[in-house]
């Protein structure tokens, strides 16, 4: 009788069926490191075509796949569990075609963002999504988990870019919807199915991004801010002095900027004194003085209003890159922080400052300090959150806070990381019994035997 592996390699080929050691250690576990298995197997196809013959192989025999993009998911969503076979996208890349009418481009799903940003550029476009790991996480991931970045409050998530994708059933069936138009209102939506749904739907083969004129100016300044309404004032007020062209507006906390600047020997504050909170502001536009002086001017107004303590306008490329240095330093400082918890919340402005007062309270009350760094995207409700404490036996109840006081303040567990295995048993705080319900009605609509990234996003 013929098993899975067998008629794997009949439909692709043995040489895309590894086994074993032929296996590559990094396909055993996503970024988040949590729960290392090795795969039954990992198949990686070229086409969609492949895809499909792997996916009806599989459901012909009930088995089980977990698919892999870049592999630099948080959630755990493209982690192996044991029996699984590994389908990875690693051979289905390229940018097909730059449509200039269109300003779209059309690109597979294992291209890594870099080479589609890349693209993009060469043809004098903007893809406006940017985030840390765009060497390696690929357009599929960046669909599969809607993710955000650096530009969001401008351009929105990885949703608000997708025009139309290809996308194969559980069963194999390829459901091919590659719409260029902004406006497409013929029946349902079905992308939205496949769009920050973690590959528990459908294995998303091809896509039509959205492009955007290149924005050839870009000015940043980092601020010193007194507290927290302090910064919702600033951004506000950048918004309607600056219109759209504020691209980002990231805050940390002074819990996290000192820590960074602590155990870094490269990056330095521009100011003399410290502040409770600081503020990166990016704005991008057509015109590099213009852009320049409404940004000062804007700054000194805050100043003057006192909405801000201090600023410093990025005088170089390098000043940029340093600001933007300390906003991203959390994955150098991550190993002095073990065992780390990162939490990726979302809260309504209004609702942020409570919900860190209370996480303050609650922490106070452990007997072992527990280290809280805040930083994030708040122009895009988004909080991210570094959490450490000595006593392992803590953690799990640190979750069950953290997430505990995002549903009471009505936020989510999840802005932009995604549920994948790691959040799946919170989603509760977040999703009301009829949502989680009805996103188990389209699982079971879609995947009848639950063979597609199963156990992620939904709990048993
Ligand atoms: C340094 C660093 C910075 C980051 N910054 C951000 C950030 O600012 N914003 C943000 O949103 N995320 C961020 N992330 C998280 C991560 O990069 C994103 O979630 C990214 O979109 C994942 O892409 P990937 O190709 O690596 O997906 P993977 O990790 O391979 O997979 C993620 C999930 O998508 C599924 N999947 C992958 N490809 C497909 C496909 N083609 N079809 C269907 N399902 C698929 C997987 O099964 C899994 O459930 C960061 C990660 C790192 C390491």
């Amino acid at each position: 009788m013929t098993d899975i592996l067998e008629a794997l390699r009949r439909r692709l080929g043995a040489d895309q069926v590894l086994v074993g050691p032929a296996i590559g250690e990094r396909h055993r576990v996503d970024f988040s490191h949590e729960n290392p298995c090795m795969p039954l197997a990992l198949v990686r196809p070229a086409t969609t075509r492949d895809v499909a013959a792997i996916l009806e192989e599989c459901t012909r025999f009930r088995q089980r796949v977990v698919v892999q993009g870049g592999l630099t998911g948080l959630a755990g969503g493209a982690t192996p569990q044991a029996g699984e076979i590994a389908i990875s996208l690693e051979r289905l890349t390229g940018v097909e075609e730059v449509d200039d009418a269109a300003q779209t481009m059309t690109v597979r799903a294992g291209t890594p963002l870099a080479v589609a940003q890349q693209a993009a550029a060469d043809a004098g476009y903007l893809l406006p999504l940017d985030l840390g790991a765009r060497g390696s996480c690929t357009i599929g991931g960046n669909i599969a988990t809607n993710a955000g970045g650096n530009q969001v409050i401008r351009f929105g998530m990885m949703r608000n870019l997708v025009l139309g994708l290809e996308a194969v059933l559980a069963d194999g069936t390829v459901v091919s919807s590659l719409n260029k138009m902004l406006k497409n209102n013929a029946g349902y939506d079905l992308k939205q199915l496949f769009i920050g749904t973690e590959g528990t739907l459908g294995i998303v083969t091809r896509a039509v991004l959205r492009l955007w004129p290149k924005l050839p100016s870009k000015v940043t300044a980092l601020c010193g801010l007194r507290g927290f309404d302090e910064a919702v004032t600033l951004l506000h007020d950048l918004q309607h002095r600056l219109g759209g062209r504020l691209s980002a507006f990231e805050a940390m906390w002074s819990s996290y900027f000192h820590y960074v600047l602590d155990h870094s020997s490269s990056l330095e504050s521009p100011f003399d004194e410290r502040f409770a909170l600081y503020a990166l502001v990016e704005i991008e536009g057509t015109s590099h003085d213009g852009d320049r002086a409404e940004l000062e001017a804007a700054l000194v107004a805050a100043l003057g209003a006192g909405t801000i303590a201090d600023a410093a306008l990025a005088q170089s490329e390098r000043e940029t890159k340093t600001f933007w240095a300390i906003r991203d330093a959390i994955g150098d400082i991550t190993p002095t922080l073990q065992p780390l918890l990162a939490f990726d919340v979302s809260l309504e402005l209004g609702s942020m400052k409570a919900f860190l007062a209370t996480l303050d309270a609650e922490f106070s009350r452990f007997p072992d300090p527990v280290t809280n760094l805040v930083f994030g995207h708040i122009g895009d409700s988004n909080l991210h959150l570094a959490v450490t404490t000595h006593s392992a036996r803590d953690l799990e109840r640190l979750c069950e806070i953290v997430y505990g006081t995002v549903g009471a303040h009505g936020g989510s567990i999840s802005a932009e990381h995604g549920v994948g295995t790691l959040r799946r048993d919170y989603l509760r705080h977040s999703r009301t019994a009829a949502e989680i319900e009805l996103m188990r009605r389209l699982k079971r609509a879609l995947d009848p035997n639950g063979i597609l990234n199963a156990d992620r996003v939904l709990p048993a």
